[in-house]
């Protein structure tokens, strides 16, 4: 059997999104797709670029940022920091990314508010969720949450878009929904507070179709673009 280019799997996963924005009346345009190439090269990122992609994920600050510079003469990619991050840390992603999606603590928004440089537009924040996951040590619980959008709210240099999670990974489609349905519902209570959020970023490699069904707006995929990581 012949292994799928990543080309070929890339069209595959906009072929899932449509397929699962289609199921549930919604417009797969509202759905923006970022391609997590943790755990590969800037050659591999360069193939999804030269097949259309411009959104990039990455989880760890001292692989990524060799890769977009690597990469910094192609216009028009978009760089979202989505992993874990340290405070000596802020100052990279502050400098290098547009988007940072794993946000749950203060010292860390003001940290990279200070970092942001001058020359750049406002970082933008999705406040990272824990939802339905004990396990995890990141996030923000629910109850936890408006202290720190009030914060991050006050900040010039960051601005809030929305909310991200990673449920408890589990292969059944239902509880994949009961747990994004949590998360949706809270990004809908914050909505009708009257906060401008536009970013639902949930769903991964093994769950869009669900995070689709519950109204993700952003889709973070890795293995089923770009194969199995190594590491
Ligand atoms: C690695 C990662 C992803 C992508 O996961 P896949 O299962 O490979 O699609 C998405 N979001 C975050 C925060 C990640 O760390």
């Amino acid at each position: 059997m012949l292994t799928p280019t990543i080309q070929q799997r890339l069209a595959l996963v906009y072929n899932r999104i449509a397929a699962a924005a289609k199921k549930h009346d919604r417009n797969a345009n509202d759905i923006i797709l970022v391609a997590v190439s943790k755990g590969h090269s800037h050659i591999e990122i360069a193939t999804t670029i030269a097949a259309g992609q411009l959104v990039f994920g990455e989880s760890y600050v001292q692989e990524a940022i060799p890769k977009i510079q690597a990469l910094k003469n192609i216009p028009n990619l978009t760089w979202h920091y989505i992993g874990p991050l340290q405070s000596n840390k802020t100052k990279l992603v502050a400098q290098n990314f547009a988007w940072v999606q794993s946000i749950d603590r203060e010292k860390t928004a003001h940290l990279l508010n200070q970092h942001r440089p001058a020359h750049l537009p406002p970082l933008n924040i999705c406040l990272e969720i824990n939802v339905s996951n004990e396990e995890s040590k990141s996030g923000v619980t629910p109850k936890n949450l408006q202290p720190l959008i009030d914060a991050v709210q006050k900040l010039p240099n960051l601005r809030l878009r929305g909310l991200m999670a990673i449920p408890a990974p589990t292969s059944d489609y239902n509880q994949q929904r009961s747990a994004f349905h949590e998360v949706h519902e809270l990004f809908k209570s914050l909505q009708q507070q009257g906060l401008p959020l536009d970013t639902l970023s949930i769903g991964m490699s093994d769950d869009l179709e669900a995070a689709i069904a519950e109204g993700a707006t952003m889709v973070r995929v890795g293995t089923a673009i770009f194969g199995e990581r190594i590491k």
